[in-house]
């Protein structure tokens, strides 16, 4: 039971503090819809550093490097709708059901987070409140619009990946991710695949499930939506080229995956 002190906590974000997410080319005439769950390392003021020095809050465990740029180019190749989340996923990680221990993650990799030792459940849940929900609820407007004008969807759930976990090294230059429905998954990854040059995991580097995601389930999986989590390798992702390279790979091989469905 929380105590009345911990049941009265402060707004996460102050008025001047940017929303919870972005969206961008917000057209309507693509069926894809990429949403960028770990597109920002910002974190709120009211969080400081979370007791982490900068050089914690840069890397990895804080946001996907580059993945925010492979899902504005990717956008504005396929005249696409995205959505970007604009804070850490040290603060609360939007690709998590809120009630699963990794959500606010005490320790990620081998580093322990100060800052999120300790919450009170309401601490918590105004987490949630400030950053995930707002950004699954616009998601969900989009995905209700459409369902609406009976125009098609396809959920492109765009990630990057370190090259090194916890010393191993991963030799993934991209993974295609999917679970119950293998779909587009496996119709991009068969596509890919044709390229000599790339070495492409299936569900590599990691799987979809129901506890360490959320996007796809929720959308993809649950509402019957065409879907992928599409993870690139960071160091491919580390300047503009490498970014607008594999951007324009996606915007090619995407219609082309959805075409060998019938979507
Ligand atoms: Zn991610």
């Amino acid at each position: 039971m929380a105590d009345s002190e911990s049941t009265h906590v402060p707004p996460l974000l102050a008025p001047d503090e940017p929303a919870a997410f972005e969206v961008i080319a917000d057209q309507d005439r693509s069926p894809f819809l990429i949403t960028c769950d770990h597109a920002g390392k910002r974190l709120p003021r009211a969080l400081g550093t979370l007791g982490l020095p900068e050089s914690e809050l840069s890397r990895h465990i804080a946001w996907d490097l580059g993945a925010a740029q492979v899902a504005r180019a990717l956008a504005r190749e396929l005249g696409a709708f995205a959505i970007l989340q604009t804070y850490s996923r040290l603060a609360i990680d939007c690709n998590r059901r809120v009630d699963v221990p990794s959500s606010i993650p005490l320790v990620s990799e081998s580093t322990v987070i100060p800052g999120n030792q300790g919450l009170s459940p309401a601490q918590a849940a105004e987490r949630a409140r400030a950053i995930f929900h707002p950004y699954h609820a616009r998601i969900l407007v989009e995905f209700e619009r459409r369902a609406a004008a009976s125009q098609p969807s396809v959920l492109i759930a765009m990630h990057s990946f370190t090259p090194s976990f916890m010393g191993v090294a991963r030799p993934w230059h991209a993974g295609m991710l999917y679970n119950r429905d293998v779909r587009l998954g496996r119709a991009l990854l068969e596509l890919l695949r044709r390229d000599p040059e790339l070495f492409v995991g299936d569900n590599e580097p990691y799987s979809v499930s129901d506890l360490s995601d959320y996007g796809v389930v929720v959308y993809g999986e649950q509402r019957g939506i065409p879907h992928v989590e599409i993870e690139i390798r960071q160091d491919l992702l580390a300047d503009e080229a490498g970014q607008e390279a594999w951007a324009k790979r996606f915007a090619r091989l995407l219609p082309d995956a959805c075409a060998r469905l019938a979507l």
